[in-house]
């Protein structure tokens, strides 16, 4: 038999034993930058802010008589625990169990500190940041594909349809729609499904159809709202489809508060009361509402949507009802709009190019509750690069957004002395946008005025 006791440690004196628990306690605080929670911290409810907007959300109406939508007019769409979450004013939903136990793939995801990222700055600001980049598809999104998937299956859905624009929503639909036996066709607009191939191909091997759209009109680029209209069209040709979408719409944004739920709980780990500004990309607006959403109630936390100059739907846009698509076959939203027919300049940051806004973004905007920021793409990449070569991590260009804002305020910080406390969404990794970057690194980045 081996002897162990040559391998154990004289017992430490009792005060020696305080001082190196004091030590190792202080060694943590000081040096630790990564914030994980067990399985089972993952929040077990969805947080509903609809409770709490300071003016009720106005209903969406119907796109050919103008009277509110009822859950009737929605069926043909969507399940009915969908439509119920869409029109909910309950403050916490419960998260079923089967979802919960998908989302435990990789939820909860850590929250990091950027120390390096603050050094290079030379910034008294403490830099946080989520990383939902660890999903199986990359993103944020996949946080409502199963959910979705889900309650479809279980209402007897065999299919869904859907757009996708470079491919994000795409590849999560696909990959939740694989765990519940679901077929799924998506409709990509054509721009995407010629230049980007590669989540085209994750799209496929999860088990998805994917056809270039718009279907009908083989020479145009297409955009988002064109996809919609196909998409939509698909599901109402069909009694065993529904459509699912990904972003904009109040279930989707309720399914992101996992993860500013987890950003709280994780903060308060890291010793931190709350953040004073809370910074994330806004397209449709479901990983800003995703971050945001939960900190609304704390009056002193600033909110901060960021998006591109070229499609400034918060910042420039007009607050009115308008259709989510082009051909106005969707219900009506109150929402930041720059008209249905608006098409945007081809910046890499295909998951910002939409022409409206959620409805539940455009209201907190609206009261003042929420800022809004436009960013040249230029300055967006800039950002990305320097986090990448301190971080570490390539972001999608989407990403770069709340980047850029989230050094913006470091940088204030830096001029006031004010040891801000900075919480930033990182929605998603860069590798399939890597032409982007090479677009940027050798100068064939385009420009656009604002
Ligand atoms: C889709 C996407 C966005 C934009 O959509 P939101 O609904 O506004 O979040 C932003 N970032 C990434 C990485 C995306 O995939």
């Amino acid at each position: 038999m081996r002897d162990t006791t040559r391998v154990r440690q004289a017992a430490p004196s009792p005060a020696a034993g305080l001082r190196s628990l004091i030590a190792h306690a202080l060694f943590t605080l000081r040096d630790m930058t990564r914030w994980t929670l067990p399985p089972d911290k993952i929040p077990s409810a969805w947080f509903n802010v609809a409770p709490h907007l300071t003016t009720p959300l106005q209903p969406p109406l119907h796109p050919g008589t103008r009277e509110p939508v009822g859950p009737d007019d929605l069926a043909p769409l969507f399940s009915s625990t969908l439509i119920e979450q869409e029109m909910s004013a309950a403050p916490w939903i419960d998260i079923p169990g089967e979802v919960l136990d998908i989302l435990k793939l990789w939820r909860p995801t850590p929250l990091v500190r950027a120390t390096r990222l603050e050094k290079e700055l030379g910034t008294p600001a403490r830099i946080y940041f989520k990383d939902e980049s660890i999903s199986p598809s990359g993103s944020h999104k996949t946080n409502t594909a199963v959910p979705q998937a889900f309650y479809n299956a279980k209402e007897g859905i065999k299919r869904l349809s859907t757009e996708t624009g470079a491919g994000q929503w795409g590849t999560a639909l696909s990959f939740a729609s694989a765990q519940f036996d679901l077929e799924l066709k998506v409709y990509m607009v054509r721009a995407s499904y010629g230049q980007k191939p590669y989540r085209r191909i994750a799209i496929e091997t999860w088990g998805g159809e994917v056809v270039p759209s718009p279907v009908d009109e083989p020479d145009h680029p297409g955009s988002l709202g064109s996809a919609i209209s196909d998409a939509v069209r698909d599901c109402m040709g069909r009694e065993d489809t529904h459509y699912a979408l990904g972003s904009v719409l109040n279930h989707v944004l309720l399914h992101q508060t996992v993860i500013g739920l987890e950003a709280k709980e994780q903060l308060a780990l890291a010793g931190e009361k709350l953040p004073d500004v809370v910074i994330a990309p806004c397209g449709g607006g479901s990983n800003l509402g995703g971050i945001a959403f939960p900190f609304v109630p704390d009056s002193d936390v600033r909110l901060l949507a960021v998006e591109p100059l070229s499609c400034p739907t918060l910042t420039q846009g007009t607050y009115e009802y308008d259709f989510g698509d082009v051909a106005g076959l969707t219900p009506l939203m109150p929402m930041y709009t720059l008209g249905a027919d608006f098409v945007p300049p081809s910046i890499h940051s295909g998951g910002l190019r939409y022409h409206g806004d959620s409805p539940l973004i455009s209201s907190l905007v609206k009261d003042g509750r929420m800022e809004a920021i436009a960013y040249p793409q230029g300055k967006v990449f800039e950002a990305a690069v320097q986090f990448a070569r301190t971080e570490g991590k390539i972001p999608a260009p989407e990403c770069g957004h709340g980047i850029r804002a989230a050094i913006d305020e470091a940088l204030a910080a830096k001029e006031t002395g004010e040891e801000k406390v900075i919480l930033f969404n990182y929605c998603g990794h860069g590798f399939l946008d890597l032409s982007a970057y090479d677009d940027y690194n050798n100068g064939r980045l385009m420009e656009e005025q604002g």
